[in-house]
């Protein structure tokens, strides 16, 4: 049987903290639920996210229901598991990849045929058309995307569809669409000067009185809402070149669903935060002024990723104050107190570089999800590189892709079912690759 303390395998990477990771312990985890297996849902689901949720995360309405795995699959050791993955995986040859996202857990990233960021993973589905099953280790909206980028013929395969994302859950696609319908009766569809007169572009073209850009952490239905709407997805690499793409198209941006990203990219870009009103779903015209969003130039949606809001400019200090002359990396989707008083902020792949790019001896404090950074720290004996944050906060969604479930979904797969099969509706696919593709051909000003 996998023992509580198996299961829960993280580590806090900050020195001379290794001792207070135990779950439900002051300084350990951020939830005692992390210590749950993940197949134990209570029934019905009315609190939290499940076990292992982080903290503020909640129930989005139609949350995935758990499903049954067989017993065995519980019930084997983590030695077991991986014996029946491996086994699985080499029965299976090329008929399938297995794609591991950066904050998935050691025991899943073991078997990836290729590890990377959302964007990076669903590229990599795109260059294997020769598999018949892609098994993504990641969250729900991920899998979306690599259905939309492979081939029709192949399978992706979620191992938990349990595993969503708090923050793309934040922005439903009927919330979503009010707020556009409430946007376009305020400002009108075309940009227009105070004297009322309809802007263009340089081609003679109509500007957009707001073009909407979502992050690609968002459903496969927002993408394709913003495919028709003249919109564009973004990644956590390329926000700024998106945002010019959109401001060379409209007068205004809706940002969605991660405030923070949004505000960081805008405000490096000069955007003034007077101009970045947040818009809360909740509240008629999202709790502004009309006044208030025709000034404004990025309307930002109230969202936020319940891993990276934990970061603080305390926990900056104390780094600082620990260990002098260290260098803090974290990723955009941290509160903007927090990018402001880092010396970098970019995306998984760039904190990688950072890492990568420094002389031996350098001491790194990283403000993102634990897994990775336990990671960098390991590939990286050569720096002495921790967490910013000294409670273990891992992505709680991402987590649930449990070995029990890779085992699971790979040996069905040898039994020629295909299980938990992520396929996104041909029309909204068609529309989420317009937006997709416009973000492909953006390219950074010279
Ligand atoms: S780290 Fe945050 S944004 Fe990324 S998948 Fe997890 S909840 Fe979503």
């Amino acid at each position: 049987m996998t023992s509580v303390a198996t299961r829960l395998t993280l580590l806090s990477s900050r020195p001379g903290d290794r001792a207070a990771a135990q779950p439900g312990t002051s300084g350990g985890s951020c939830s005692a639920a992390l210590a749950e297996q993940p197949w134990d849902f209570p029934a019905p689901l009315t609190e939290g996210y499940g076990p292992g949720a982080s903290q503020h995360d909640v129930v989005p309405p139609g949350s995935p229901a758990q499903p049954a795995i067989p017993q065995r699959y519980r019930d084997a050791s983590p030695g077991e598991l991986d014996a029946m993955i491996s086994t699985a995986k080499q029965t299976l040859g090329n008929r399938v990849v297995v794609m591991g996202h950066f904050y998935q857990r050691d025991e899943i990233v073991a078997h990836a045929d290729f590890i990377g960021d959302s964007f990076q993973l669903a590229q990599q589905a795109k260059a294997h058309p020769e598999a018949e099953a892609i098994v993504f280790c990641g969250v729900h909206f991920m899998a979306e995307t690599a259905d939309i980028l492979s081939t029709e013929q192949q399978a992706v395969i979620l191992p938990n569809p349990a595993a969503g994302c708090s923050m793309a859950d934040m922005a439903d696609e009927d919330s979503v669409e009010e707020c556009w319908a409430e946007l376009v009766d305020v400002l009108g569809p075309h940009a227009t000067d105070e004297h009322g007169t309809v802007l263009t572009d340089e081609r003679g073209e109509p500007l957009a009185s707001v073009v909407p850009v979502t992050y690609m952490n968002s459903s496969a239905a927002l993408k394709a809402f913003c495919g028709r709407h003249g919109g564009i997805v973004c990644t956590s690499s390329n926000a700024a070149t998106v945002l010019e793409w959109a401001f060379a198209r409209g007068q205004r941006v809706l940002f969605f669903p991660d405030q923070h990203l949004g505000r960081n990219t805008a405000k490096a870009m000069g955007v003034p935060l007077e101009q970045m009103p947040l818009w809360n779903p909740n509240r008629p015209l999202g709790g502004n002024s009309p006044a208030a969003l025709d000034d404004a130039r990025v309307i930002l949606w109230h969202g936020f990723c319940s891993v990276h809001r934990r970061f603080t400019v305390a926990q900056i200090e104390q780094a600082r104050a620990e260990h002098p002359g260290c260098t803090v990396v974290v990723h955009p989707e941290c509160p903007m107190e927090v990018v402001d008083a880092a010396d970098s902020a970019g995306s998984t792949d760039h904190i990688r570089k950072a890492v990568a790019a420094a002389e031996p001896g350098q001491t790194f404090a990283i403000g993102t999800e634990i897994n990775m950074v336990n990671r960098l720290a390991a590939e990286h004996p050569e720096h002495t590189i921790f967490c910013l944050d000294p409670v273990i906060c891992p992505c709680s969604t991402m987590y649930r892709i449990h070995p029990g479930y890779l085992a699971w979904v790979l040996e069905e797969l040898v039994a020629g079912r295909v299980v938990n099969r992520v396929s996104v509706a041909p029309e909204v696919a068609a529309e989420a690759s317009v937006a997709l593709e416009r973000m492909l051909a953006a390219v950074p000003r010279a």
